[in-house]
């Protein structure tokens, strides 16, 4: 093909694929004629004029239909009897106009077609949610979904792991896709949902942790996974959900669990940056918080060292036999003390007790544990270890647990060379939930799961 030829081409199909133009891009097509599609988000009828603000997922822009133009009677009518929430699709021209405090812009219209029309009444008002029921908002997710803020917190949640992706890929990392139907109930003590599969049982997966170690066993070397986790527990927190989404990070030829944290505080930060660099003011002007961007090295603590000041200084105190995890108060408190001690928003936990973790998180010589949690503004977000790769090694631990034939498989990735390996996993929704000050996980899931929730 020639080179005319091709821009020939090129041409024609320019022509007849009409990008979308969305409202932050309208200021390029000025005194153009445009096709502009959106949610009808108001109507102001006056005596003249009718306004009608229409919306898509990056603003606001202003339609103007002026009642006295004859050519203008059929759309007059139209806008008179239509319902908010109905979609349009706009043509007309669009020209600057200074006295429209919408973007300075207004769009003449000379064809209005409705595209989809909505009942007059909505379920809620999602522009103003106060008192309305939360179960509401969720049975009609979809109506929710459309208030601003839900709006902007996807498209962070977006960015956010965009971001942690765009990291794992400079440092060589690859993507990979486990399956989460799987044939025995296996792993840590979280209960996992059974499957009918034919004329057997299968589970759904409550980790790719097996998985992603098979990767390793594999010589992949670096891998991520970002993929939904299943677990059958009936916990009714703020912080839990029975299917959620985990960004999952395994990689080989580690020296110790440190280099695991490491590479998780340079990830969350760069991601942070860039994500600030993006989104800090809007977040700012739509949530009235700062997306705080952490500095390197994050903050290390013992658990028990952690136990320990939470009771100096703020008179927390625990039996001890609740010392073997940080409980919900103990993280939330967490917060308070990696702020005052260290100014910082993250905390690494280390040196939990060996018995009280999974089989495959590696102990050292003295049976110390190589792993660690990560505190984020006094939650949870990731568990993460140097795995136990060495095949007797890991086989001893699983028999210590009681684990059997359940593992048998996962017990053969070791058999035959497998590097020294570690990782963690991040619960993206927590992630969302902390980032942004939401009160629940069930406003920062896309659709809560939950043990008495399994709609829409
Ligand atoms: P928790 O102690 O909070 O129940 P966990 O120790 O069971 O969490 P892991 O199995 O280590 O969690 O999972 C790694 C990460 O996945 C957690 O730090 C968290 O961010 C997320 N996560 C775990 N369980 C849930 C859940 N039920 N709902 C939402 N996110 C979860």
């Amino acid at each position: 093909m020639t080179v005319v030829v091709m821009i020939v081409v090129l041409i024609i199909m320019k022509e007849k694929i009409k990008m979308r133009i969305y409202v932050k891009d309208l200021n390029k097509h000025l005194d153009q004629k445009i096709e502009f599609s959106g949610f009808v988000d108001s109507i102001r009828n006056l005596q003249w004029v009718q306004f009608v603000i229409v919306k898509d997922l990056t603003g606001k822009v202003q339609v103007t239909i002026e009642k006295s133009e004859e050519k203008n009677k059929e759309m007059v009518e139209l806008i008179e009897s239509l319902p908010l929430e109905s979609t349009v699709k706009i043509t007309g021209k669009l020209i600057s106009s200074p006295k429209v405090k919408l973007n300075g812009m207004e769009i003449i219209p000379e064809k209005i077609e409705v595209t989809s029309k909505s009942e007059h009444e909505i379920p809620f008002n999602y522009k103003n949610i106060d008192g309305v029921n939360l179960d509401t908002r969720l049975d009609y997710r979809f109506i929710d979904l459309r208030s601003e803020k839900n709006q902007l917190m996807f498209m962070v949640q977006s960015s956010f792991i965009k971001y942690m992706r765009e990291y794992l890929y400079n440092n060589n990392f690859i993507e990979i896709h486990t399956p989460k139907l799987i044939g025995a109930a296996s792993e840590s003590g979280a209960e996992v949902f059974e499957v009918k599969y034919f004329d057997r049982k299968a589970y759904l997966a409550q980790s790719p942790q097996f998985y992603k170690q098979m990767a390793m066993a594999s010589g992949l070397e670096k891998i991520f996974e970002v993929a939904p986790c299943f677990r059958a527990e009936n916990s009714n927190t703020s912080r839990h959900a029975t299917e959620f989404t985990s960004f999952d990070v395994e990689f080989s030829y580690i020296n110790s669990y440190e280099d695991v944290m490491n590479l998780e505080a340079e990830m969350l930060t760069y991601a942070l940056t860039k994500l600030k660099e993006e989104f800090g003011e809007k977040v700012k002007e739509t949530f009235g918080l700062d997306i705080v961007v952490p500095t390197l090295p994050f903050p290390v603590m013992k658990l028990k060292d952690v136990y320990k000041e939470l009771e100096e200084r703020y008179n927390y105190k625990v039996p001890e036999s609740e010392k073997t995890d940080l409980t919900t108060e103990a993280e939330k408190l967490s917060y308070k003390l990696a702020k005052e001690k260290f100014n910082h928003e993250f905390l690494f936990v280390v040196d939990y007790p060996a018995d009280k973790r999974a089989f495959y998180h590696m102990r050292n010589e003295e049976g110390k544990l190589q792993g660690y949690d990560l505190i984020w503004r006094g939650v949870e977000i990731t568990s993460g270890a140097q795995r136990e790769h060495r095949y007797e090694k890991i086989c001893e631990n699983a028999k210590s647990k009681g684990l059997g034939e359940d593992v048998k498989f996962y017990l053969e990735f070791f058999k035959y060379g497998c590097p020294p390996h570690g990782g963690f996993a991040i619960g993206v929704d927590r992630l969302t939930m902390l980032l942004l000050d939401i009160p629940t996980i069930k406003e920062s899931q896309f659709l809560f799961r939950g043990p008495n929730r399994l709609n829409p």
